[in-house]
């Protein structure tokens, strides 16, 4: 008999057909395989239902490490005359759709970039279809060279064999290279010797490095060497904000710090993101790679350039995002010259275009599993697959919120999430966010029928989704800030569209209240379509407003002078900082805005509840540098306290 197995999921520009023709090819089976707008489509002739059960279990044995299978659906097909097994080109008709994420050296590739007989020998732009940039370098659909940053560089006859071969693990390897053909390193200012040693030897002098690597630019330096960190905090004007690490290996990351095997899974993965580990006590690292805390950010590196840059690093590197405080990451050569120049004492460029901005992920693990902090690049943008019962929803275009925005495209069970973008007052992540919106439509052939915006009538998100909801003419829905929060953790959980409402529980910054207030402390009964606020933290005033989130002992103050307690604790206990400090400050000047309701917004934060606690307990009580340090220094301190007695 004749089957058609259609295949659906991560099945395209991850070298899935060479590995059904592989598979072929050893159980003696005659077809073809194709690549369409679903995914794959295979054609097995003159075969016996045995046959397709061994088909598909070896297939699922071989799949190549960046492919994964969301169903096979085998139904019987008409005859047709197969000689041997064959790759066909696209069918015409549809369009190839969507992007894997970008991944990791894979170690094949490893051992080339190691091995002085390969042609590939210290060639930092060495991938294959298991691994090497993909979304970082996508401008438009159909994903080949053509459409990526790798157009400018045609492959020599030797790639092109590769390329060509489907015995080969760089067939159809979009970002294939070698030296003879591909993208070469440079250093910015040196017209000789060899970029990387230069780059080598300004790290071991405590130098530091601008690089570019695979999603951005990063700013690197020896992380054992206290000058050198301390340069780069101050030139990066980043106070307190923990610096990423990366390390050779596993052995060099357990000297620093601890990881059990849900860690070292994540660490080792093709998305290869940081993973925030405990610290070894005196394990020698300067206190200003993580000020306030007791974890540890690391990663191995992931590209050929990351591994041969570490080769002889028995220590890790600080491995920082390349940018100024609170700017985006730079992706562009000459934007990193400007901006960066002035930070690093050495820039190490190459001529492959960075097309978008992926930042490295954030993983920690909690309670056994990994819990995404920072989803980007390794993660985005594969679909999260939602519960069945979605499949017939309309399209929609879900934009998130403006501070660490990422947004949301639903298409049928496939919830697909951008990568971390920032947040949308910064200018340049303004823009990059309607770029983005734009690409990920195109790569996903996505067609909204329905926008989604938080409910926030001041959010840029919710203004930009305004205007395109009215140019493609389709409604559009305000959702509230912690309603938004408590259905994607629903819909995380695989719960069914229809699921009975539940208790949903967000403990948050600010948000858009459905009152018109500034929510943050909410317990909702929610299902996906609705919710009631049936209990929330105590409403207190934000002094100063926008003032009361970077200097947390206005909200102490706040949450004192509303309970009457400032007069008697500042009697009893005037020594303590935290109540020393708030008597220093012009308390009857807020003790009148308070009164008139001026400037002091009510708030049910539950952020700024942790930052009068931390103010309380002399945790950066005065500024923060960043969003939700105060409240991170509380968390560390929680961390290192007695769990096991009741208070
Ligand atoms: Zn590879
Ligand atoms: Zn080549």
């Amino acid at each position: 008999m004749t089957f058609e197995l259609r295949i659906r999921g991560l099945v395209q520009g991850v070298g899935f057909r060479p590995t059904v023709w592989h598979v072929a090819h050893t159980l003696g089976l005659s077809g073809d395989v194709r690549n369409d707008g679903e995914g794959v489509l295979i054609r097995l002739s003159d075969v016996t239902e045995e046959d397709i059960d061994n088909f598909i279990r070896k297939l699922r044995s071989d799949l190549p490490p960046l492919a994964e299978i969301e169903e096979i659906v085998v139904h019987p097909a008409s005859e047709f005359e197969a000689r041997g097994f064959s790759i066909l080109a696209s069918a015409a008709t549809a369009p190839l759709t969507g992007i894997v994420p970008d991944a990791a050296t894979c170690p094949d590739c490893r051992a080339e970039i190691h091995n002085p007989k390969d042609r590939r020998h210290h060639y930092p732009f060495t991938n294959c279809t298991h691994c090497g940039p993909r979304l970082s370098i996508i401008r438009a659909i159909p994903y080949d060279r053509a459409s990526t940053s790798m157009s400018v560089f045609p492959m020599c006859e030797q790639c092109a064999a590769e390329y060509t071969d489907p015995a080969n693990r760089r067939y159809h390897a979009q970002p294939n290279a070698c030296p003879e053909c591909g993208p070469h390193l440079w250093i910015e200012g040196a017209a000789e010797g060899d970029p990387l040693s230069i780059a080598q030897a300004c790290l071991h002098e405590g130098g530091i490095l601008a690089l570019k690597g695979i999603g951005g630019f990063h700013l690197a330096c020896d992380a054992t060497n206290p000058q050198a960190v301390q340069r780069l905090r101050r030139r990066k004007r980043r106070y307190a904000k923990p610096f990423a690490l990366m390390a050779r290996d596993l052995d060099v990351i357990g000297g620093y710090a601890r990881f059990d095997a849900t860690a070292e899974q994540l660490l080792r993965s093709p998305a290869a993101p940081i993973v925030l580990l405990p610290a070894r006590e005196g394990a020698g690292l300067p206190s200003e790679i993580a000020p306030d805390s007791h974890e540890l950010g690391f990663m191995l590196p992931y590209s050929p350039l990351h591994h041969l840059l570490l080769a002889d690093w028995e220590q890790p590197l600080v491995m920082t995002s390349g940018n100024l405080s609170d700017e985006p990451q730079c992706v562009e050569n000459q934007d990193a010259i400007e901006r960066l120049g002035p930070l690093a004492d050495c820039l190490l460029l190459h001529d492959r275009d960075i097309v978008n901005r992926v930042d490295d992920s954030v993983v920690r693990t909690m309670a056994g599993a990994p819990r995404l902090i920072r989803r980007a690049r390794g993660y985005a943008p594969a679909p999260l697959r939602v519960d069945a019962s979605f499949v017939d929803t309309p399209p929609i275009l879900a934009l998130g919120g403006d501070l660490k925005n990422t947004f949301c495209q639903l298409q049928g069970r496939n919830a697909t999430l951008s990568q971390h973008l920032g947040d949308l007052h910064e200018a340049h992540t303004s823009d990059e966010f309607v770029h983005t919106v734009a690409l990920y439509r195109e790569l996903f052939d996505f067609h909204p029928c329905h926008i989604a915006v938080d409910c926030h009538p001041g959010y840029r998100s919710h203004r930009m989704g305004k205007e395109l909801a009215q140019a493609l003419d389709v409604p559009l829905t305000e959702v509230q800030h912690h309603h938004a929060h408590i259905a994607s953790v629903m819909a995380e959980h695989g719960l069914p569209i229809d699921h009975p409402p539940l208790i949903g529980i967000a403990l948050d910054g600010l948000g858009f209240g459905g009152d018109g207030t500034l929510w943050g402390g909410e317990i909702l009964l929610a299902n996906f379509q609705d919710y009631r606020r049936i209990a929330h933290l105590e409403a207190m005033p934000l002094p100063g407003g926008d003032r009361a989130a970077v200097e947390p002992w206005r909200n102490l103050y706040a949450r004192l002078a509303e309970n009457e307690l400032l007069q008697d604790l500042s009697q009893k206990y005037p020594d303590i900082p935290a109540i020393a400090f708030v008597q220093e400050q012009p308390l009857d000047l807020l003790q009148q805005m308070r009164a008139r309701g001026i400037n002091s917004p009510p708030s049910s934060s539950a952020g700024r509840l942790f930052d009068a606690v931390a103010a309380a307990l002399d945790l950066h009580k005065e500024k923060i540098q960043q969003e939700g340090q105060a409240a991170m220094a509380l968390e560390q301190l929680a961390l290192r306290g007695d769990h096991t007695t009741p208070p």
